[in-house]
């Protein structure tokens, strides 16, 4: 039989950062992911400057062989309405592709990696887990994403949760599509719904475009999706036919998160663990912190994995991500009556101000939060 200190299933953002957090200190860790890497994974591919801060990625290495677009500002309106653009000195974001992303973060971690293996079962064998009946590890963490077998193991049942939604499609311009189509890398587009549950996205990442819509009513995605693409053909912006068909996935917001995160010897991060945040469904750096914060929990456990050492790692993401509460979605709807909201939010959207410093600064781009910073202890 194999054997580890920590055995982490899932090698998405969550759990390469996770590895890459517990190998810089030495400790003997293995990663399962069901997939070979490099492996597609749906998503927008946005992520702010904080995660490659946090991960120590020097951004020239990373992006001289890899997609790594610069974004300065944002293009934000209600979908139909006035747009309002927003530049900054400085860049605010970057687009990559996860193809890429995920496939590096994973290598760069320094784990063992046991790639096409699926978590098939979990056993506790006195103090250890035994996984798959071939791998015996004192700790588990579960990074497998929304339906992680091992949140589902510690009771988590994804039927009855309240998900967030969303649809993209990513592909690669021709010469003349790149020509003509008029959204820029450095200035992504952000389309919100009238009701303000949820929005689109048009994102080129170099030679790349990424289009999705993402909301919170999973049921009125499908009309929501099919509005945004007409939207974007009859203002032929794209310089391309509108895709058909989206590939969608379902995840947690944070603030719908009621999961049980730790037990003996197992903790949850990431998707796994519903942290995105509520306003912009980023979830990738949460991912990403949640990923070290474990890992620095398992490391100052020093051996004693048991549900009490590890609870710290509930404390360190409540004070990562504060108390779970309701987003603005919700706050507007309780205060402003339903037929009014489309006018109110066209109003807040069009203004420079609202658009800058609460939709942008705030709730996408949480500037008042700096990067996680570790030393390998
Ligand atoms: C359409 C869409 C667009 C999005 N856009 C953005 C965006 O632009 N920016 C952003 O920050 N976030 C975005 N998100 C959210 C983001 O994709 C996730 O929050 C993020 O991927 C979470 O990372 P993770 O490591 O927890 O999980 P994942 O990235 O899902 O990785 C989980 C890994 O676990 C593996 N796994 C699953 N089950 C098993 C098993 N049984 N055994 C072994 N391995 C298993 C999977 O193969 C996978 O590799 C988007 C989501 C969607 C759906």
């Amino acid at each position: 039989m194999d054997s580890c200190e920590v055995l982490i299933v899932g090698g998405g953002p969550a759990g390469s950062s996770c590895a890459w957090q517990l190998r810089r200190s030495g400790l003997d860790t293995i990663v399962i992911d069901k997939q070979t890497f490099p492996r597609d994974k749906i998503c927008g591919g946005w992520i702010t400057p904080a995660v490659l801060d946090a991960l120590e990625i020097d951004r020239n290495e990373y992006g001289s062989s890899r997609v790594l677009q610069t974004i300065t500002g944002f293009r934000t309106s209600c979908m139909g309405k006035r747009a309002v653009e927003t530049m900054y000195r400085e860049p605010i974001s970057y687009g990559i592709r996860r193809f890429e992303f995920d496939d590096y973060l994973l290598r760069r971690s320094g784990a063992r990696i046991y790639e096409g293996v699926a978590l098939s079962s979990l056993e506790r064998v006195s103090d250890h887990w035994v996984v798959n009946g071939q791998i015996k590890a004192k700790v588990v963490v579960g990074a497998g994403g929304h339906f992680c077998p091992v949140a589902r193991f510690l009771g988590a049942d994804a039927r009855k949760e309240v998900a967030v939604v969303a649809q993209e499609t990513e592909f690669e311009l021709a010469t003349q599509q790149r020509r003509d189509c008029s959204i820029q890398g450095e200035v992504p587009e952000l389309y919100f719904c009238p009701d303000m549950k949820g929005y689109g996205w048009c994102f080129r990442k170099g030679n790349f475009l990424n289009i999705g819509v993402g909301r919170l009513d999973a049921h009125g995605l499908p009309q929501h999706a099919s509005r945004f693409m007409g939207f974007l053909k009859n203002n032929r912006k794209l310089g391309v036919d509108v895709p058909t068909s989206l590939r969608g996935h379902a995840y947690l917001l944070y603030r719908h998160q009621q999961r049980d995160l730790v037990s003996d010897g197992i903790l949850l991060v990431g998707d796994s663990a519903g942290l995105a945040y509520s306003q912009s469904g980023e979830g990738i750096r949460p991912a990403v912190e949640s990923g070290l914060l474990a890992a620095d929990v398992i490391l100052s456990a020093r051996g004693e994995y048991n549900q009490r050492t590890l609870s710290l790692y509930s404390n360190a993401l409540t004070s990562q991500f504060g108390k779970v509460h309701d987003d603005w979605s919700v706050v507007i709807g309780r205060r402003i009556p339903a037929r009014l909201i489309g006018s109110f939010s066209k109003l807040l959207l069009e203004s420079r101000w609202f658009s800058r410093h609460v939709i942008l600064d705030r709730w996408f781009l949480h500037r008042h939060d700096p990067a996680l910073r570790f030393n390998p202890q």
